[in-house]
């Protein structure tokens, strides 16, 4: 990968050097010089020179990528003993958005064995193209073989978009592909949407330790490449009537055994669940600094009881010790998106809102009527939550007793 100015097309405007964020560029005898200790690659400057073309950045002297010979949106779909995975619908959702909004084809690839019947029913979620990559070795997920069969497929598909989860999958290899092909990777988006003018991927994700949200774009890389957290986005509807094509490659275990040298799996040691998982609940109660200490955090647990749900927190009633960790909702705990939602004694934080704010419902109880929560509450009750959980319960308890 290389940074070239070239010496006959520079005009030595200095657009360039403006451009930098890295206080990268000088100029020096009416040409830009660039200090290549500071430049990050970020093409900044190959934008900002779009009318002189003097600067390129090319992959190597022979790679050059052209962002036209790309199109359509792919989400790789994620499986685990042959079932997919939620985030995956979650982005057929979001990529049957942006390619109508393209007005592309969306298409999903499916890595795995015995799922011919999985990969025709993703058409049913949105996709209009599957490509379904078939072979035993291919149950379990493994870096090497997975990084190589997506890239092949990118190499012969051209999407201009490609999607995947957040997961400890996505998150081992997805990196991988996007420095192979070229690609340019925003991850952990909490939000995507398209410039349909300029044909542009925009991941929006939280930036400089969630003080700000960054709104990140890739005009010069293809494709481009997103991931994103599990709950954030609404997963797609099934629909009937929908129709596409299904490609199946079979793999050959000689081709896979050839790239997965490095690899061998000799156990798979399953995680025992020893924590509530609030990112699969239904309903979450969840207590912030408002609960005052660790005895009126119980005034949580019983509603959560009463109503069959888990117990969520904010951050900062896990840094005062009266819930543990695994409890914390959030940017830095976990992206949650039940049916109900209710906060008690919360501020709304937008670290706290980032992990909860698709919930379908959310009741917000605080003392504070201009607590931010309530702005995005659909139930706001204004008051003491000391006073109001003891109450809710009892009354829920009741109903469900009657
Ligand atoms: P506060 O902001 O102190 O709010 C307490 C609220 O309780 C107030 O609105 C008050 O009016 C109300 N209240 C007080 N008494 C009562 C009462 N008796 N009845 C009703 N209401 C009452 N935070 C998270 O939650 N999750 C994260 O994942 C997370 N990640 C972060 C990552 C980074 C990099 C940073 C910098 C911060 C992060 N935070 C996170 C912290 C976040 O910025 C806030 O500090 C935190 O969310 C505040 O928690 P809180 O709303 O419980 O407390």
């Amino acid at each position: 990968m290389g940074i070239n100015v070239s010496l006959e097309k520079c005009v030595g405007c200095s657009l360039c050097v403006k451009a930098c964020g890295q206080n990268a560029i000088t100029i020096a005898d009416k040409k830009a010089v660039i200090d290549m200790a500071k430049c990050n690659m970020c093409s900044a400057c190959v934008e900002a020179c779009k009318k002189f073309g003097a600067i390129t950045i090319t992959k190597d002297s022979s790679a050059k990528i052209d962002v036209n010979d790309y199109k359509n949106v792919a989400v790789f779909i994620e499986q685990h003993e042959g079932k997919v995975a939620g985030v995956s619908y979650e982005m057929l959702g979001e990529g049957r958005k942006l390619a109508n909004d393209l007005g592309e084809k969306l298409v999903a690839v499916l890595l795995g064995s015995q799922m011919n019947d999985v990969a025709a029913d993703l058409v049913k979620y949105g996709a209009d193209k599957v490509v379904y990559f078939d072979s035993p070795e291919l149950v379990q997920f493994r870096d090497d073989t997975y990084t190589a069969l997506v890239c092949e497929f990118v190499e012969s598909d051209k999407p201009s978009i490609l999607l995947a989860g957040a997961t400890a999958v996505g998150r081992s290899f997805v990196p991988k592909i996007a420095a192979r092909v070229w690609g340019g990777l925003t991850a952990d988006c909490t939000k995507l949407e398209v410039d349909t003018k300029r044909r542009l991927l925009l991941g929006t994700r939280p930036a400089f330790g969630g003080n700000l949200m960054a709104t990140i774009i890739a005009p010069h890389h293809r494709p481009q490449i997103a991931t994103v957290r599990h709950k954030v986005m609404k997963a797609a509807a099934r629909d009937e009537s929908r129709s596409g094509e299904v490609a199946v490659i079979t793999v050959d275990a000689a081709k896979i055994a050839k790239i997965n040298e490095r690899t061998k799996i000799l156990d798979i040691v399953k995680e025992v669940a020893t924590t509530v998982n609030i990112a699969e609940a239904d309903i979450i109660v969840s207590g912030g600094r408002g609960m005052g200490n660790a005895q009126n955090f119980s005034l949580i647990r019983d509603l959560a009881q009463a109503l069959g749900g888990a117990i969520g927190a904010s951050r900062a009633a896990v840094d005062s010790e009266w819930i543990p960790y695994s409890h914390q909702v959030g940017q830095t705990g976990k992206t949650v998106c039940p049916k109900l939602y209710i906060a008690c004694g919360i501020s709304g934080s937008v670290q706290h809102m980032a992990g909860m704010q698709s919930s379908d419902f959310i009741i917000a109880i605080n003392k504070d009527p201009n607590a931010d929560i309530f702005q995005i509450a659909n139930l706001g009750i204004v008051g003491d939550a000391l006073e109001i959980l003891p109450e809710l319960t009892k009354a829920f308890k009741e109903k469900v007793c009657a």
